[in-house]
């Protein structure tokens, strides 16, 4: 009997459509340390899971949904068959990162699921995560590089997912790749953004040290565009990625910000969940955390701050969002993990002031709540705060965890490459190329905070046009946008 005959019998014997749960640590253990949350599948209810997937005909709404077009089906059957280093291969074909994208992306395909509406979508990423760790223990995914080398050398700025993919995509081709970072260790976002409970550093060193043990070079505790600049590489190397991401931090600008206990999401995290040999002279120092938390956002790194709070002794946490549910971004799974472990979340409040004590230390903020308006430019319903709304609430510690740009440093120290608002590099999509010729980009420092698999698609983009530029063939930079109406 053929497969395709075996998988149609399949699609129609499929009866059981009870979504199999993976491990998850109970609450009462997990929220007194950063040991990672899910302990996932087991090799039998892993096949139980992925036989859960009916095998939809074509166009499957799973894979139209993964933006590296994830061959999902074909995964989720090789699963159901036993086949887990098969499974993994094929993750791995678009995919340069499956075990980290199977813990922390939101599950684009997932929600696309034909199960989803009546029984629960099958649990894709946390299989995909499955297979492609014991892929990765079992020496399935060593980078595989030609003997020949082309003699090519070029410098990828960020270690992040675009940084990672593109490393891998051309020392496979055979040029040579060195890898800049500023932080201490590489893994850009994925070292120093996700904390340890939700993505373990080993996942993500084991990545790195495949790639080095490939060839890759990493120069740490540098960055581009202070200590060296992209002129700088152009003399040394024959083409640049820019994979630097959006790691700065946006702030309110209101009054008191800069208290004493009032952190940036960024430097909260760092500080609580990076490891301190891991850490910059600078962040040595642990948060202080009080009694009362108070996390100023409606993402990820939000929900993220709101999580590390728990797990550092505080009692009361509360996640301040100045719209409503319906227009939070982030993963809706995270934040009811979040909510389990006993943050809550006050929907339509802003702080418009922070007041201190006589230290210099916050002790409360001044909050106004809001009602949602017209749409804004985003989409999304804007708040517009209700006159005469204003409250106090006590806090001891403040997060605030409002958004991330691109670090302006790269645009304001290189001719010739555009920058767009709020930082942003300007570049080709589908290429990658800047207005700069030989310089590429791809990821959050050009269409602003999205999600790994985005950057790992737009990465894979990037590094083929690097390749064809190196190649000879013409890749033009895109012309530079006209100048800006003041
Ligand atoms: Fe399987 Fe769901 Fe994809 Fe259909 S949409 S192929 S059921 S994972």
């Amino acid at each position: 009997m053929t497969d395709t005959s075996l998988r149609e019998i399949n699609r129609k014997l499929r009866v059981r459509q009870i979504p199999v749960e993976y491990i998850k640590r109970p609450v009462e253990e997990r929220k007194f340390d950063f040991n990672e949350v899910v302990l996932g599948y087991t090799p039998e209810t892993a096949v139980a899971e992925a036989s859960r997937c009916v095998q939809c005909p074509e166009p499957q709404a799973c894979l139209l949904n993964c933006p590296a077009n994830n061959d999902i089906p074909e995964a989720l059957w090789l699963i159901s068959q036993g086949d887990f280093l098969g499974a993994a291969k094929v993750f791995a074909q678009t995919s340069t990162l499956p075990e980290i994208c199977g813990r922390v992306c939101p599950n684009l395909c997932q929600q696309g699921c034909v199960l989803n509406r009546y029984y629960g979508p099958v649990s894709i990423g946390k299989l995909e995560a499955f297979v492609a760790d014991i892929a990765r223990a079992e020496g399935l995914f060593k980078i595989n590089v030609p003997e020949q080398k082309t003699g090519k050398r070029v410098a990828v700025v960020g270690s992040g997912p675009a940084g990672l993919t593109v490393a891998e995509d051309l020392i496979k081709l055979g040029h040579d790749v060195t890898v800049y970072e500023a932080w201490p260790v590489p893994g850009g976002v994925l070292v120093y953004g996700i904390p340890n409970f939700k993505l373990e550093k080993q996942v993500v060193l084991r990545k790195v040290r495949d790639l080095e043990e490939a060839g890759v070079k990493f120069i740490t505790n540098t960055r581009v565009g202070e200590d060296i600049t992209i002129d700088e590489l152009m003399e040394q190397f024959d083409a640049v990625f820019l994979g630097t991401g959006a790691g700065v931090q946006a702030r309110m600008n209101i009054p008191g910000e800069d208290l004493k206990g009032i952190y940036t999401s960024t430097d909260f995290l760092i500080r609580a969940n990076v490891p301190a040999e891991m850490r910059p002279p600078h962040m040595q120092e642990p948060p202080e955390v009080g009694r009362r938390v108070a996390v100023i956002g409606g993402g990820d790194s939000a929900v993220d701050c709101a999580r590390t709070s728990i797990r550092l002794g505080a009692e009361e946490v509360t996640i301040v969002y100045r719209r409503t549910e319906a227009e939070m971004p982030g993963n809706k799974t995270e934040r009811q993990v979040c909510i389990d472990e006993g943050a809550k979340i006050e929907y339509l409040q802003a702080p418009v002031e922070y007041i201190g004590d006589e230290n210099g230390h916050v002790k409360a903020m001044k909050v106004v709540k809001m009602e949602l308006g017209e749409p804004d430019s985003s989409g999304r319903r804007r708040p517009v705060p209700i006159e005469g709304s204003e409250f106090i609430m006590e806090v001891d510690t403040v997060v605030l965890a409002i958004g991330f740009w691109p670090d302006p440093l790269l645009g304001e120290k290189t001719p010739n490459l555009a920058t767009h608002k709020w930082g942003l590099i300007v570049a080709d999509e589908e290429t990658g190329r800047t207005t700069r010729e030989g310089v590429f980009a791809a990821g959050d420092n050009v269409h602003g905070p999205d999600l790994v698999i985005t950057a790992i698609a737009g990465a894979h983009k990037a590094a083929r046009s690097i390749d064809a530029y190196l190649r000879g063939e013409k890749v033009e930079p895109i012309p530079p946008p006209p100048p800006r109406k003041r």
